[in-house]
């Protein structure tokens, strides 16, 4: 190691402690720093912007797109010694924690007080509080309560040269010239730390009904949405739609889920509402099922009955792991209008079939949010591969102005195709902020706008 990273290490030490820091020996990268306060991430910062450190924020490395990727020599900055949930305000309705707080915690620690943070992602158990702001993650619930900018009231972030910006306070609204924590919010570790988060918090529902309908055309599905929206009235917290290839595999015989209704038509549904009375919310939900039958809307439904058949459920929506483990598969997370999605993915099907005869393409998402998740099982694993199959599904959603990232952010994986879903004046400014915030470039380099862009497109 040169004499002045060890020394760098030595004065980093002195500030977070022996446990505070060690070598990520197995994988021959830069050390892991964990400050176990604001103060201390301050500091940290101070020394690596002065010395030109490259700093990696790292929460609960669930991410999707390399976000925490690191090069050789890049120190990680871990907050996982600040995990604290430090206050409930029960008549606030907020909660305060520190931002290496793990999604589940926050989550049980509200029902626990009798409240309900709403934010809910399949990686809840290792996804952290600073993690999910960092990348704005949307996930199950998004279409009743938005996603993670929506939760946040106020945050703490320590800026590159060590500067803490201070949280505001409890209140919702502050119309007092910029809304500065936006900036943050889906920043990606490359704006600053967001060390410390004054949640909202929501009333816990007391009641919930859960179903599977199949949808005997996109039209049909379409019509289902607007009027589950508004028969339910507000109360509809998830429309997950699972197209035919994707439920035929993932309740097929190489998968461990039953099918809860027969196949035969092109789509599935999750449905799910959540109130505060169940006998009323069941009752709805059977007329509104069986409203939408009569409208043609669905041609099949099952309803939960308790919680174990509604976990059933959830459980095929889930187990995307059954699909990962097919590899070579590649996957993807776009949005774009709800009505250019069908023909967007019988697009994206046929140019798979043109190209690869043995494909597979798994379609599913979150519908009311535009959010489709795809899967396509191709090829053999090839950089090569990778480009033919990302310029397949990122030119369909340049000519729709949709986005190549719904959810996930650009992290290190998606550098490449940032000019599909943002103009170059839009890139421009963001760049100029980054400059601005970062002029050393020392926070998570090389993420959303990556180094050369060029490299991955020329085949
Ligand atoms: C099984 C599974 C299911 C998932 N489902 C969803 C889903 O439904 N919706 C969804 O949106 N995402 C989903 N994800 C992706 C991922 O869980 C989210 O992006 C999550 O918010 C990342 O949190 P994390 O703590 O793991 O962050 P990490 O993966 O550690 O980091 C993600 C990014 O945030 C930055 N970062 C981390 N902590 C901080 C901090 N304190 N300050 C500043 N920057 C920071 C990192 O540098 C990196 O750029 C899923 C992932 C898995 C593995």
């Amino acid at each position: 190691m040169a004499p002045k990273v060890m020394q760098l290490l030595e004065s980093i030490e002195a500030i977070v402690g022996e446990n505070g820091i060690f070598e990520d020996d197995a994988r021959g990268v830069g050390a892991i720093v964990r400050p176990a306060s604001s103060d201390q991430v301050s500091r940290v910062l101070k020394l690596c912007n002065d010395a030109g450190q490259s700093i990696v924020p790292i929460g609960g490395n669930s991410t999707m797109v390399q976000g925490t990727h690191r090069g050789r020599g890049e120190l990680a900055l871990s907050l996982e010694r600040m995990s604290m949930i430090e206050e409930i305000d029960t008549e606030s309705r907020t909660m305060t924690v520190q931002a290496g707080a793990k999604l589940q915690d926050v989550q049980e620690a509200a029902e626990k007080n009798g409240f309900f943070y709403p934010l809910d992602i399949g990686a809840r158990g290792s996804a952290t509080v600073g993690g999910n702001i960092a990348t704005n993650a949307g996930g199950n619930r998004v279409i009743r309560y938005g996603m993670t900018r929506e939760q946040i009231v106020a945050l703490e972030v320590v800026l590159a040269d060590g500067t803490i910006i201070p949280m505001q306070g409890k209140a919702l609204k502050n119309n007092t010239g910029y809304d500065l924590k936006h900036l943050f919010i889906s920043s990606e570790g490359t704006l600053g730390i967001v060390t410390r988060a004054i949640l909202r918090l929501r009333t816990l529902p007391t009641s919930q009904c859960c179903g599977w309908v199949s949808v005997p055309s996109f039209e049909a599905l379409t019509k289902l949405l607007t009027f589950v929206e508004g028969f339910s009235q507000g109360m509809l917290s998830s429309f997950e739609v699972l197209w035919a290839e994707y439920y035929e595999f993932i309740t097929g015989p190489s998968c461990p889920h039953s099918p809860p209704i027969p196949y035969g038509d092109p789509y599935t549904v999750l449905i799910e509402t959540q109130g505060m009375n169940q006998k009323e919310n069941t009752s709805s939900f059977e007329v509104m099922l069986s409203e939408a039958f009569s409208e043609g809307l669905i041609s099949d439904a099952v309803i939960a009955k308790n919680m174990a058949e509604r976990d059933r459920l959830w459980a095929i929506r889930d187990d995307v792991n059954q699909a990962i483990q097919l590899a070579p598969i590649w996957a993807f997370d776009v949005s774009l209008a709800i009505n250019d999605m069908e023909a967007y993915v019988d697009e994206v099907k046929t140019a798979l079939n043109e190209r690869w005869s043995k494909n597979s393409l798994f379609t599913y998402g979150h519908l009311g949010d535009g959010n489709l998740h795809l899967l396509p099982a191709v090829g053999d694993g090839s950089n090569e591969t990778r480009i033919a199959i990302e310029r397949i599904i990122y030119e369909g959603i340049r000519k729709r102005n949709g986005s190549i990232s719904a959810e996930h952010g650009i992290g290190h994986h998606k550098t490449a195709w940032l000019s599909y879903t943002r103009t170059s004046v839009e890139i421009a400014l963001m760049k100029k902020i980054k400059q601005t915030l970062d002029p050393g470039d020392i926070l998570n380099p090389g993420k959303i706008f990556g180094e050369d862009p060029c490299t991955i497109l020329t085949e």
